[in-house]
């Protein structure tokens, strides 16, 4: 682990892409942020666009800059990124300049009571980080400066070391892979042996369908749209032990097919469609778990007294809590899924708006889209 790389020359200033009105954004030269203590900055090497980076691009909200829409505010989005440690902040022993490092989102505020409960990423004190008001919270490329820039700061808390071997592109998946892990620690059931539903087969998806199967899940199926057929393909090689197409079948008649009738125990839902609770519902046994780690755009209709009659319990997660990153992290060290087969696509730093093309339209069936970084 110890490295041998000389402190790098760090420049004065950095290229960043900052976004400026909805959907437009710009390359400029930034100052080369300094870490502050409990801090390192990070030579971002590679990073991944996110659907969530396209909301926040184009819409906004979840980003939260000086307490308000990120538009024009010399804001730096993206929050999928790996990179090098260049320099360490004060007291900062934890790593060593030159080490690899993947990032986790949120860096919770560390004083709140969720915060001290181990649920940073439901920081009470999300966005208060400006002004008078900074408590300490930072979510990159939400509510602070992200990765789609040379630099970026982060907190030692949210650094996971990658493992020997990955390469640049597979390490910016060890957050979405920690988010479907999060997915399946908040449902706190027993997972092994236990037959689990995945629907929507994006990114996260994918990567709740390797977490889940890596930690014994048995079945593991998953759902999509004849549009999504290279994602079912790819959920197969992930682990899914059966995929469904809804247009081919229902997916709640495919799911007591698959279990005999006796429907799953957990759902992890990832498709955002306006009536997925109510088809995760019916796919589980009486008593069974619903994750949500995605949202239709408008409020949802839900049949509430089939959850309550049926004990069904539902769940939400925001982000990667609770470290699951590092967990993540560790699966894929074991080499118990190739996270790498959700990446697709590559740019460099200067066609981050093309990456975004990709990712956003889809552009030759993208699945994950990568800018890598030439140093
Ligand atoms: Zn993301
Ligand atoms: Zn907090």
């Amino acid at each position: 682990m110890v490295s041998t790389a000389r402190s790098p020359v760090i420049p004065a200033k950095m290229q960043a892409w900052v976004l400026g009105n909805p959907g437009a954004l710009e390359l400029i030269e930034k100052p080369v942020p300094h870490p502050g203590a409990a801090e390192v900055l990070v030579r971002v090497d590679a990073i991944a666009v996110c659907a969530t980076d396209l909301e926040v691009i184009y819409h906004g909200p979840p980003a939260l800059i000086h307490g308000g829409e990120p538009f024009n505010k010399n804001f730096t989005p993206g929050h999928e990124y790996m990179g090098t440690v260049a320099r360490l902040g004060a007291g900062v022993d934890e790593f060593e300049v030159g080490e690899r490092v993947a990032v986790e989102v949120h860096a919770g505020c560390g004083r709140c009571e969720r915060c001290r409960e181990g649920m940073y990423t439901a920081c009470l004190n999300y966005g208060m980080n400006y002004g008078d008001r900074d408590k300490g919270h930072r979510a990159n490329g939400f509510t602070t400066d992200g990765g789609f820039a040379e630099y970026a700061i982060n907190h030692v808390n949210t650094l996971v070391r990658v493992p020997g071997g990955m390469s640049d592109e597979e390490a910016t998946l060890i957050v979405t892979a920690g988010t479907a892990m999060y997915g399946l620690d908040v449902m706190g059931g027993l997972i092994a042996g236990q037959a689990l539903v995945v629907t929507g087969p994006g990114p996260i998806g994918l990567m709740g369908v390797a977490v889940a199967k890596a930690l014994g899940a048995q079945p593991v199926i998953l759902t999509g749209t004849r549009a999504d057929q290279r994602r079912l393909e790819l959920g197969r090689k992930l682990g899914a032990d059966h995929v469904v197409n809804v247009h081919a079948e229902e997916a709640t008649a495919a799911v007591r097919r698959i279990t005999e009738g006796r429907g799953c125990h957990y759902v992890l839902e990832c498709s955002g469609a306006p009536n997925a609770v109510n088809e995760a519902a019916r796919m589980l046994n009486r008593g069974g778990r619903i994750c949500l780690a995605a949202f239709p755009r408008e409020p949802a209709l839900i049949d509430v007294a089939y959850l309550v009659s049926n004990n069904i319990y539902l769940f939400g997660i925001r982000g990667e809590g609770r470290s699951a990153t590092r967990r993540a992290a560790a699966l894929m060290q074991q080499k118990r899924f190739d996270a790498s087969l959700i990446h697709t696509h590559t740019f460099p730093l200067d066609e981050v708006p093309t990456a975004i093309r990709y990712a956003r339209e889809r552009v030759d069936d993208a699945i994950k889209v990568v800018v890598k970084l030439r140093h």
